[in-house]
């Protein structure tokens, strides 16, 4: 007979593995499917193996570099010339991501997680099939199964991966050299990130969007600033510029695109393709087993994450909403509570979203295009880090903190920043709209000074105008 668990969760990304501790945490029974790894499951997904964590390795070492060459003689120190070990690099990022690969690997044995390597399949019945890499099957049985697969780069048919030549963001995290000239097709979150990266380290970078608006889904007055301050940094971003075809040839990548002034090309030495990612849902689930697909190819689920098949339930990448580790998480936990009975819920109108650039961008709620959208009365404090004694003393006075509020309730609708630090500064946000407070009470709060928070409570102070160390557009109302 096969083995039966209470839960099976497929996949071991940021949904599936937190996913998995909580349920065992709550005495259930359970199992982690992986199918990545060579002798034992490479546990984490994307985010650890080759996402999150790797990306901000990256980026941490080649701002250093930069900074080393740009910024230390500012502080009086002198280094002489300074040179980038790229393979070194690469080695420090895969011991971290080895680290933390190995961390779930032990979180799942002190919860008492059993894993299970091989590529997860659904049957009727809550069956999960595990093909092993050696192509040996076994069957197992669950009450509850937890589709948790993640999801894929997106390829194009004008830009195939050529290898060495045009890759998606996994290649993109394994370069031995830099190269001189790096063509980005995708002006997303991959492609400013990776484009960062490798122009940090002093490749001309080229990055080659679509759309004619410049991160459409940020605040447009964030976004804008973000492509003054991306631009300033030498990150040279065409936009309304759609690729049409690339040929390799004679060691060199040539895309051909089109924008408003006509057929362009652009030569380079190595391509990324990061033009967005599709939930992996091939092969996943049989046909039979009532679990149903979206119009965009997610799995279909409700706010719960219950799939169209009892006792089945989806979460992560490969649903609706965004592709974010921390979302996936939060419904992994969700899921571990319902199947124990629990009445818990995801606020997915807290969720922060953050791009990892220099600086940094983090916002949460909702934008002021989105605000004016519902036709309701708002209001907007704005306040730059220009005017922060901390963000002066560190040498990082780009960027400002925006709080937008209800006009009549002064309930905060969402805050915006670009600057040092927003990644953290974020959480700050979300907790005010996570317990619905007012921009009052956030100019009411004490903040410490000097510290980059401060940015924050003369936003919220600005929303009324009322903000101390900047002239207020606005007037306080007596
Ligand atoms: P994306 O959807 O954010 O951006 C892809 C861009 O490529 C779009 O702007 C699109 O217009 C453009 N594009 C598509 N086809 C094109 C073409 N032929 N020519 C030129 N431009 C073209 O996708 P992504 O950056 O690949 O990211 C994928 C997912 O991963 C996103 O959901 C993202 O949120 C998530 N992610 C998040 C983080 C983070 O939270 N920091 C980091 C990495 C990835």
């Amino acid at each position: 007979m096969s083995e039966k668990f209470d839960v099976i969760v497929i996949g071991s990304g940021p949904a599936g593995y937190v996913g998995a501790i909580k349920c065992a945490q709550l005495g259930l029974k359970t199992a982690c499917v992986e199918m990545e790894g060579a002798d034992t499951p490479s546990l984490g997904g994307t985010c650890l193996n080759v996402g999150c964590i790797p990306s901000k390795a990256l980026l941490e070492s080649s701002h250093k570099f930069y900074e080393t060459q740009k910024d230390l003689i500012k502080h009086g120190i002198n280094t002489g010339e300074v040179t980038m070990d790229v393979p070194a690099m690469m080695g420090r990022k895969d011991n971290i991501v080895k680290g933390l690969t190995d961390g779930v690997a032990m979180l799942f044995k002190a919860n008492g997680v059993t894993s299970i390597h091989g590529r997860g399949k659904l049957l009727a019945g809550k069956k999960v099939q595990v093909t092993a890499a050696n192509g040996d099957v076994t069957e197992y049985e669950a009450e509850n199964v937890i589709l948790a697969a993640g999801s894929q780069s997106v390829e194009i048919p004008p830009a195939p991966l050529t290898e060495g030549f045009i890759v998606d963001s996994t290649g993109a995290l394994a370069f031995e050299a830099t190269p001189k000239r790096l063509g980005v097709i995708g002006a997303g979150v991959i492609g400013l990130e990776l484009g960062s990266v490798w122009n940090y380290l002093g490749s001309e970078v080229v990055i080659l969007e679509a759309q004619d608006r410049f991160l459409p889904m940020a605040d447009q007055r964030m976004a804008k600033e973000a492509n003054k301050l991306m631009s300033r940094q030498g990150l040279d971003i065409r936009l309304g510029a759609r690729v049409m075809g690339t040929e390799v040839k004679g060691g060199e990548v040539v895309v051909s695109y089109q924008d408003a002034a006509g057929d362009q090309e652009l030569v380079v030495d190595k391509l990324i393709v990061a033009v967005g990612r599709s939930p992996s849902t091939d092969g996943l689930v049989a046909p039979d087993t009532g679990v149903t697909l979206d119009e965009r190819g997610s799995i279909s689920v409700n706010d719960f994450c219950e799939t169209d098949a009892p006792g089945v339930y989806a979460v992560g990448d490969i649903v609706r909403g965004p592709m974010l580790a921390h979302k996936g998480s939060e419904e992994g936990i969700m899921v571990a509570e319902r199947i124990c009975g629990h009445k818990a819920q995801v606020n997915f109108d807290c969720i922060p979203s953050v791009i990892y650039t220099h600086p940094e961008l983090a916002w949460v709620g909702k934008t002021e295009e989105e605000v004016k959208a519902t036709g309701e009365p708002y209001k907007v404090g704005q306040f730059p880090f220009a005017a922060i004694g901390r963000a002066l003393a560190a040498g990082t006075p780009d960027g400002f903190v925006r709080v937008i509020a209800d006009e009549a309730t002064d309930r905060i609708l969402g805050v915006h920043i670009i600057g040092p630090q927003a990644s953290e500064l974020i959480a700050q946000a979300v907790i005010a709209l996570e317990f619905g407070s007012s921009s009052e009470d956030l100019a009411l709060t004490v903040f410490a000074h000097p510290s980059y928070s401060e940015a924050i409570h003369e936003a919220a102070l600005a929303v009324d105008g009322q903000a101390i160390h900047m002239a207020n557009k606005r007037k306080k109302k007596k």
